[in-house]
């Protein structure tokens, strides 16, 4: 359905998949809209460029839908501009007629255990936006001192971070892992790559297609015990939830240890139905990660008595993530989302995508999420809009007076070509710029084309 031409302002916070999706979503239903997506980084495409694994160059294609969403009539991309930083969220209800917060989850969620804070451990969110280049990782430095490395979660980021440490250089040449994590993580003297998980492979939310793999990298070999793989799936799944089970199994009694396993420079050993007690160190830093064996109980992992140590320099947590605070958008605490009913916040003011769902899904479950959510601001547009607000031109006076350096399609675009430029000299898709003052500096006027601008 297309609404007819109207003088709708709407203000997206958030360029990731969510935030894109819904603006696609918007432009194609008010013909005539105006649409801000706003972005606290120069770069749009949230995730998809600091969480999508280096090694998966496919999955970025996505990025070219995002691109028809940044260029369809009356959308304007505005980065380098945070919400409760350089502009409130308040400021941004006055402007326009409805505000759609899709800003993510980007904090780790804490283990909650003794020894958390030591050096050498790391959440999964800044390990990955390290590795890929998110200026606010980019100076993370991580402790990778070897053999061991455990990473905590039975998700596909724990298997990310695993493939990640566990390829080799030419493994990871054509992807776009960012130069100076390449140097860290191709030095790291890793044998064995410890994935541990609190409940039993039953309840791993691994995909099959990332499990498998692991089977088949040049340097690391999976390795699983098998006693802890049940015979069969447990009956009473739904069909598609019963379907993974059966396949993950079948891919991790694969990883049976095998004499070619223990023989290779690194194995990725799954240990499942292991929880963390505590992260153990000397002199503040990591030197081991206390785990007590468990066993299902229903759907709860209980401790057996047995515990374990496993010796290991560098502990990174991959359980999940909360939003940030955001002032004037509360937090449902307990879930770490921000609290919403379907999608709606406060009068005018939505949330879509991991700020509302919490840290679960897909790219594409994001569209399915702002194609909902759309229908509901488009039903607010309709009853509430009347084109009395001044919309982005009070965004721009806003951010003239503050003096933020706007950051506009066009300069994305040259920090783009940039970016690919770079890669090329490697082989590589791109070299991403880790740095918001490098992005910055980069988009400054060329001296020369300013004194051939004033005729000088
Ligand atoms: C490590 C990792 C790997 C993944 N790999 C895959 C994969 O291979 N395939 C797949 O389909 N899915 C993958 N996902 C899931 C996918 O990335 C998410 O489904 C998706 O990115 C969520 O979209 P979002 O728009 O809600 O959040 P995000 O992608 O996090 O986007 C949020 C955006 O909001 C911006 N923002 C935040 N706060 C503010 C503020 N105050 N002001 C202005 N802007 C703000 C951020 O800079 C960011 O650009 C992965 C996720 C992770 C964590």
């Amino acid at each position: 359905m297309t609404v007819p031409a109207t003088t709708v302002s709407v203000c997206v916070v958030g360029s990731g998949p969510a935030g894109l999706y819904m603006a696609d979503a918007l432009a194609r239903r008010h013909a005539g809209a105006a649409i801000d997506v706003l972005d606290r980084l120069p770069t749009p495409y949230g995730l998809v460029r600091a969480g999508v694994a280096p090694d998966h160059p496919g999955t970025k294609a996505v990025t070219r839908q995002f691109d028809r969403a940044l260029t369809r009539p009356g959308v304007r991309f505005r980065g380098n501009v945070t919400v409760d930083r350089d502009i409130t969220l308040a400021e941004l209800r006055a402007a326009y007629d409805a505000v759609v917060l899709a800003v993510g989850a980007p904090e780790d969620r804490r283990l909650g255990i003794p020894g958390e804070d030591l050096t050498g451990v790391h959440g999964s969110g800044a390990f990955v936006g390290w590795y890929n280049g998110h200026p606010d990782h980019a100076a993370l430095t991580p402790r990778l001192p070897g053999p061991g490395v455990a990473i905590i979660g039975t998700g596909n980021v724990a298997l990310d971070v695993a493939r990640v440490l566990a390829k080799t250089p030419e493994d990871m040449a054509h992807g776009d892992l960012c130069a100076h994590a390449a140097r860290v993580i191709h030095a790291a003297p890793l044998a064995d790559i410890w994935v541990v998980g609190r409940r039993g492979p039953l309840e791993a939310a691994f995909t099959p297609a990332e499990l498998s793999a692991l089977g088949h990298l040049e340097r690391a070999r999976p390795v699983v015990e098998t006693a802890t793989l049940p015979e069969s799936p447990p009956t009473g799944l739904d069909p598609a939830a019963a379907k993974i089970v059966e396949k993950n199994l079948e891919i991790l009694r694969a990883f049976a240890p095998r004499p070619d396993a223990e023989a290779s420079p690194v194995r990725i050993r799954f240990l499942f139905n292991a929880a963390p007690q505590s992260i153990e160190g000397e002199t503040g830093v990591v030197t081991g990660l206390r785990l007590a064996r468990t066993r299902m109980d229903g759907a709860r992992a209980v401790p057996t008595g047995e515990t374990l140590t496993l010796p290991v320099g560098t502990v990174i947590s991959a359980i999940g993530y909360r939003c940030r605070p955001l002032e004037g958008a509360p937090l449902n605490q307990d879930r770490g989302i921000i609290a919403n009913t379907d999608g709606v916040v406060a009068e005018g003011l939505f949330v879509v995508g991991w700020a509302r769902r919490g840290p679960t899904g897909v790219i594409p479950a994001n569209r399915a999420d702002a194609m909902a959510i759309a229908e509901r601001v488009s039903a607010w547009l309709a009853n509430h809009a009347g084109g009395a607000k001044p919309g982005p031109a009070a965004l721009d006076a806003l951010l003239a007076a503050r003096g933020v350096r706007v950051v506009s399609l066009t300069d994305w675009e040259r920090i783009n070509r940039t970016e690919i430029a770079r890669g090329a000299a490697t082989g590589q898709p791109r070299q991403k710029i880790p740095s918001v003052g490098e992005m910055l500096t980069l988009l400054e006027p060329d001296p020369a084309d300013v004194g051939t601008a004033a005729g000088l």
